[in-house]
């Protein structure tokens, strides 16, 4: 195993992201208090550029890149926000980026890989294994594969999110991340415990695909087939290896949201806070209000990990 990074490492990548990521803002909800009985802060990474918190980490990781490696290019396989990630810092930063996607990928998606810059290679989910077509990508061309969450560089820049959180409101009692591959819990984790030693952090994944928390609880990683779940986002099969040994390290639990938890956060979001929020992008708050007795009185951070829904999509939840 690589070895694994450090609050040193997300410190690092909070200069390297600056002035290129938004600092976004931290948001607080007189109703959510009121509704959880907690005092809640929102990270809004459904603000972040591209609408969601992988910018951090995609733009930390490629920074890193050397000359000969700038110059062949990124390769990375996603049908998500990873590939938008990958596509627009790899523009900004003047390098070639190539992602891997499967050819039934919302042609909202594609399009905005392409609109980044990134060129798109697509293949079928059925009959081809995308790793491979990856890791052939890479040999072939030289390119740098830079996967979505088990990357020590990629773990470092999502945990920016939880850095700016503490730095903006001081000390909190708990923090809820939501959790595909444990790339932004774990980030958020490292930050959190150096800031604020005493904190409690949980994870918060869909009911329907409990990888993670079945992960933790029995010491091991656990895979699952592909969870059926509106949180697109977090149909991940597994945690990574770097991930797990930080969420073991730091994390107190896991806990999760249905489905129907999540439309109803959307709807609170939306209706409440003005804030277009993806269902993934909800989890935190489902999750958290799912065990909020515990935190009475208490200061808890909520990450808000992304915005990338479509209307008709979104309005599709309420109809
Ligand atoms: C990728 C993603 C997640 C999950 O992040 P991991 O680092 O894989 O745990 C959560 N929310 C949104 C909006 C995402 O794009």
């Amino acid at each position: 195993m690589d070895s694994l990074p450090t609050f040193a490492s997300v410190k690092e990548a909070a200069a390297v992201i600056k002035g290129h990521a938004h600092r976004t803002p931290v948001l607080t909800s007189r109703t959510a208090n009121q509704i959880s009985g907690a005092e809640l802060y929102f990270k809004c990474e459904n603000l972040q550029r591209m609408g969601a918190f992988k910018f951090r980490g995609a733009f930390n990781a490629l920074s890193r890149f050397g000359p000969r490696q700038k110059e062949t290019g990124v390769v990375a396989f996603s049908s998500g926000n990873h590939a938008q990630a990958i596509a627009l810092s790899a523009r900004i930063l003047g390098m070639p980026a190539t992602i891997v996607m499967p050819n039934d990928a919302p042609a909202a998606k594609v399009a905005a890989t392409r609109e980044y810059g990134g060129t798109v290679v697509s293949y079928d989910r059925y009959r081809e294994d995308r790793e491979a077509i990856g890791a052939d990508l890479a040999s072939r061309h030289g390119m740098t594969l830079i996967p979505p969450y088990d990357h020590a560089d990629i773990i470092a820049g999502q945990g920016t999110a939880a850095l700016e959180l503490l730095e903006d409101v001081g000390a909190l009692d708990a923090l809820f991340v939501c959790l595909g591959g444990g790339g932004l819990l774990s980030g958020c984790a490292l930050a959190a415990r150096a800031l604020a030693p005493s904190i409690r952090i949980f994870g918060v994944e869909p009911e329907a695909g409990n990888d993670g928390q079945l992960s933790l609880r029995s010491g091991a990683i656990v895979t699952i087939d592909s969870p059926k779940t509106i949180a697109d986002g977090a149909q991940t099969q597994h945690l990574g290896q770097l991930t797990f040994a930080i969420i073991q390290r730091e994390v107190e639990d896991i806990v999760t949201a249905t489905d129907a938890d999540l439309i109803e956060a959307m709807r609170f979001f939306a209706t409440r806070m003005k804030l277009v929020v993806e269902p993934t992008g909800c989890l935190g708050l489902a999750g958290f209000l799912n065990v909020r007795e515990q935190f009475a009185g208490q200061r808890v951070g909520i990450i808000v990990s992304g915005g990338n829904v479509d209307l008709a999509r979104l309005s599709a939840f309420f109809a």
